[in-house]
């Protein structure tokens, strides 16, 4: 695993300093060169964006963007380095920025080239490094895996020392729950076999890159420094020591992903590198962004609408998704590639398997999908699933996956998208009596239009996530309710991904979002309960722990579940019956959403028992040699592992 050593800067004066010896004299003998009047040498060069690179990557180019003040009018030269050179250097519309973009032979070796920035004969020299791959590809996340997913600063607190840091002024208040409260990766590290107990193989994490907000920043999307760790949750060297971590434990991890909107305190927000990076530039100068703000119009089907206006499509893509977070604009070409490399530049730095997309719909689609592309052509075994918040319907929700068959040709490349019409049917078919259009039928329904998708069995299934109510408030805290929900996640096709806290019924309705994540109970040292004990939780905790402990292992090892076909039986009777199948396997699944027992005849399901002699109930553990008529206790699912 590297480690981020950003190099120091460098400065000297009268012509280039044509040694790393010579800029160091230079730097010792003449420290206050700048290039604006009264700067000192580090806002010469205040950053440079990727921070390093790297050398053998499936592109040769890298482009820099080179920020400090005035530098736009400065002359870049790179001093001479075998294999590495200098393709282009653009001017951005604002003098404090230039694009430099380098071409890097795959034989270079690894070392750090110097730019030079001159103008009026004076001279700074900057190191930038080019390192060796060292990762391994990408696992990459599919079906066969069950994705945990974590809010870090509600999880668990493992270095109360980061709790707070100077400089960021949105400090710990666990009384509070707007403010932060402390959680960060040392405390997901120390929680990994937890995570592994209960059967899950990958972690998402909703975004740990840093959020120097003045509030509201603990929920993470507002990115005020792409290249960083929030100093809260830990370093950039402690990212890549979880997901090493995880990776020594076999756990794949997902990384979040925010290209549609950056925080407003980011340098790139404070000083853009040009008015056309963001949306609505007129908005960042209002003294007054609460009331000025025109939102967009969250409704996202504007995109497939074959009606929709122009006016609603603007609506929802070029609007600042809230007063704090302006909205990138990815039309802008520099911000496009902006975004590219900081995903490989995470990719190649942390070794992370997947990305969960945030807010997949809401940037210039045309964008999206080239960046989507970039992403795979270099990473083609890393894993993408898009947040695509669409309940209304499986068509406009299909519509964004890659290859769909749409009228307007449009192709995001994106190969799975969050399942919110099948999070929705989960969210009524529970709570609902049994009729025509009500119940267990939503079920059906939904999975009976997955011929819109060009691959369903890709797509991430949950009950619940960090934007929702939390699917035990979802169900009136009905326990039956719950398990039975999670039966069928963790049996129906695609890859299942649950919310922490799911696991031991955390309660929480989203009448503000805070309410669905509430901390991790135990995941403080100074909590009464832990629930990340068997000894700490209490019984209604352990019962659903256990059950979904019992269906992920078993999970684990059913290809059937993970890759094999769906046969499904319109529901009868308030049952739900269906089987996941392959050549050499043969899971039965029956809902009961009765508020009583039922006991079935199994005749009409001949065409998938057939064969079959016995099974064993995979929640219980129990032998079932009676295939002919099956009795389902009220409101809960049946496992059957077939046997011939
Ligand atoms: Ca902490």
């Amino acid at each position: 695993m590297t480690t981020f050593r950003p190099l120091g800067f460098l400065a000297c004066v009268q012509g280039f300093c044509c040694s790393l010896f010579l800029s160091l004299m230079c730097i010792v003998s003449l420290p206050s060169f700048a290039f604006g009047q009264g700067n000192s040498p580090s806002q010469a060069i205040q950053r440079i964006d990727p921070p390093n690179w790297w050398i053998g990557m499936k592109s040769p180019r890298v482009e820099l963007l080179v920020y400090g003040k005035n530098v736009g009018e400065t002359q870049v030269k790179l001093m001479p380095y075998k294999g590495v050179k200098v393709e282009k250097i653009e001017k951005a519309s604002n003098p404090n920025y230039v694009y430099l973009t380098l071409s890097i032979a795959p034989n270079t070796k690894p070392g750090a080239i110097t730019l030079a920035f001159q103008n009026k004969g004076l001279t700074v020299l900057r190191n930038y490094e080019l390192r060796a791959r060292t990762q391994k590809a990408p696992q990459g996340f599919s079906a066969k895996d069950a994705m945990y997913l974590i809010m870090p600063d509600r999880f668990s607190n493992g270095d109360p020392s980061n709790d707070m840091v100077p400089g960021f002024p949105d400090t710990m208040h666990r009384d509070s729950l707007n403010e932060r409260h402390g959680g960060d990766l040392q405390g997901i590290i120390n929680r990994l076999d937890y995570i592994k107990d209960l059967g899950m193989t990958t972690i998402w994490n909703t975004p740990l890159i840093e959020n120097n907000m003045q509030k509201y920043s603990y929920h993470g999307y507002a990115f005020t420094d792409f290249y960083a760790i929030d100093r809260r949750f830990g370093t950039n060297a402690d990212y890549c020591r979880f997901v090493d971590s995880c990776h020594a434990k076999g756990l794949k991890v997902v990384m979040d992903v925010v290209l549609n909107h950056l925080g407003d305190q980011n340098y790139l927000a404070l000083d853009p590198p040009a008015e056309s990076w963001l949306n609505d530039i007129a908005l960042l100068k209002s003294s007054d962004r609460k009331k000025d703000i025109q939102k967009p119009n969250y409704r996202t089907t504007t995109h497939s609408d074959p009606y929709a206006s122009e006016y609603d499509k603007r609506s929802t893509t070029e609007r600042w998704f809230d007063w704090m977070m302006p909205d990138f604009d990815g039309r802008d070409a520099h911000c496009a590639t902006y975004l590219v490399q900081n995903i490989k530049w995470w990719v190649e730095y942390a070794g992370v398997d997947g990305l969960r997309i945030d807010t997949y719909p809401y940037p210039n689609k045309t964008f999206t999908a080239a960046w989507t592309k970039a992403i795979a052509e270099e990473y083609p075994t890393l894993s993408m699933v898009g947040e695509v918040w669409v309940s209304e319907s499986v068509g406009v929700s299909a519509y964004w996956q890659a290859n769909a068959r749409n009228s307007d040709g449009f192709n995001s490349n994106l190969p799975a998208i969050t399942d919110f019409p099948m999070n929705s049917a989960l969210g009524a078919a529970f709570n609902e009596k049994e009729e025509w259009g009500s119940g267990l039928i939503r079920l059906y329904n939904t999975l009976a239009q997955d011929f819109l998708y060009p691959n369903a069995g890709k797509n991430v299934v949950f009950l619940d996530n960090h934007d929702v109510s939390r699917y035990f408030s979802a169900v009136q805290e009905d326990v039956k309710k719950h398990k039975m929900a999670l039966a069928f996640l963790l049996t129906t096709r695609g890859t299942p991904q649950l919310y922490y806290g799911t696991e031991i019924a955390m309660a929480g309705w989203k009448e503000q979002d805070p309410f669905v994540r509430r901390d991790f109970p135990g995941g403080w040292k100074e909590d009464t309960a832990n629930a990340f004990t068997s000894q700490g939780r209490n019984a209604l905790q352990n019962e659903v722990f256990n059950h979904v402990k019992t269906l992920a292992t078993w999970r684990k090892t059913k290809s059937c579940v993970h890759s094999g076909k769906l046969t499904h039986f319109v529901p009868f009777d308030g049952t739900y019956t269906y089987f996941r199948h392959n050549e050499t396997e043969s899971v039965m699944v029956v809902l009961n959403n009765n508020d009583s027992e039922k006991t079935i005849s199994t005749e009409r399901f001949g065409e998938r028992l057939r064969g079959f002699m016995s099974a064993k109930n995979v929640l219980t553990g129990a032998s079932v040699s009676d295939l002919l008529r099956i009795t389902i206790p009220a409101k809960s699912a049946l496992v059957l592992d077939l046997q011939k």
